[in-house]
């Protein structure tokens, strides 16, 4: 493991890193988020942990969990919903606009990846998306402006209007089964991947923090970028303890030189 210390040496490391592979995903967290505003988790007084998402068997076993966690979910909506990405994310869409980066393996249920142009197939959520609620019988869509619009009448959240069943937001609650095909997918890129990006996460939320090391004992090599220390520190090859707006070099789209040295 190397720790890199001035911002300059820190955006040199990152762009040569960049360079020397050729087939990068992108492992992110709540991290990458702040600087467009959205609170991450682990930052004290955050108000993720003020409305704090009730538990998956709490949410399934009660209507007043449920009515309690839409309540939650609405006051955490008024603080982010309405932000766009930053520059954290516009960096990672050019990667994959570039070709360079094969996948973006997320944490973040904020739909800002989406929102800053890669294309769905490109975004692997492990912990669901937030935009919208499923129901949790015959998994039908359902919008949450809707959703809301029924709770601020009625007091309580609609039942699914095709089945009667409960209608949940989709992301992936404490206790609730990870997504099988996020997951699958996930492990499938990042397998096939010769470097590996962390960048925003505290790394401490599993499974989804096992990813990076399996690609590490696959063959990649691991980079990570984050304000404090990890549990995968040891295991990355470079690791860069900095603000990611303010390190992240301007890399992409990559001029005929960078593009001949990344090239087969
Ligand atoms: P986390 O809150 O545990 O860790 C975020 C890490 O990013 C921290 O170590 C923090 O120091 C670092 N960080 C924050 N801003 C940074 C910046 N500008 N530059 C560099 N580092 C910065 O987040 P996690 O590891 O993603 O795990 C939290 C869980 O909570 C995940 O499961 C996720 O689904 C959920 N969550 C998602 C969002 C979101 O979608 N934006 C927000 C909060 C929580």
């Amino acid at each position: 493991m190397h720790e890199q210390g001035s911002l300059a040496r820190a955006r040199d490391v990152i762009a040569a890193f960049i360079r020397s592979c050729d087939r990068i995903v992108i492992f992110t967290g709540a991290g990458i988020s702040t600087e467009a505003g959205v609170p991450d988790f682990r930052t004290p007084g955050s108000p993720w942990l003020v409305h704090k998402p009730i538990p998956f068997q709490d949410y399934i076993a009660s209507e007043e969990a449920r009515i309690e966690a839409w309540r939650r979910k609405f006051a955490m909506d008024d603080i982010y919903r309405h932000l766009g990405p930053g520059t954290t994310h516009q960096f990672i869409a050019a990667g994959v606009a570039s070709g360079q980066v094969s996948a973006v393996v997320t944490q973040n249920i904020d739909n800002l990846h989406q929102r800053s142009g890669i294309p769905e197939d490109r975004i692997i959520e492990l912990h669901g998306n937030g935009s919208y609620a499923r129901c949790m019988s015959c998994e039908g869509r359902h919008e949450i402006e809707t959703i809301r619009a029924h709770f601020e009448h009625h007091g309580y959240p609609p039942a699914c209007d095709a089945c009667g069943g409960i209608v949940k937001s989709a992301t992936i609650s404490f206790g609730q089964k990870m997504p099988t095909d996020a997951l699958r997918r996930a492990r499938d890129a990042m397998t096939c991947a010769d470097g590996v990006i962390v960048l925003g996460s505290s790394l401490v939320v599993r499974p989804a923090a096992d990813l990076p090391i399996m690609a590490v004992e696959a063959g990649a090599r691991l980079l990570i970028v984050n304000r404090e220390k990890t549990p995968l520190d040891s295991a990355a090859e470079c690791v860069i303890r900095g603000d990611l707006p303010a390190t992240l070099p301007e890399f992409w789209p990559l001029t005929d030189m960078d593009a001949s040295v990344t090239g087969p």
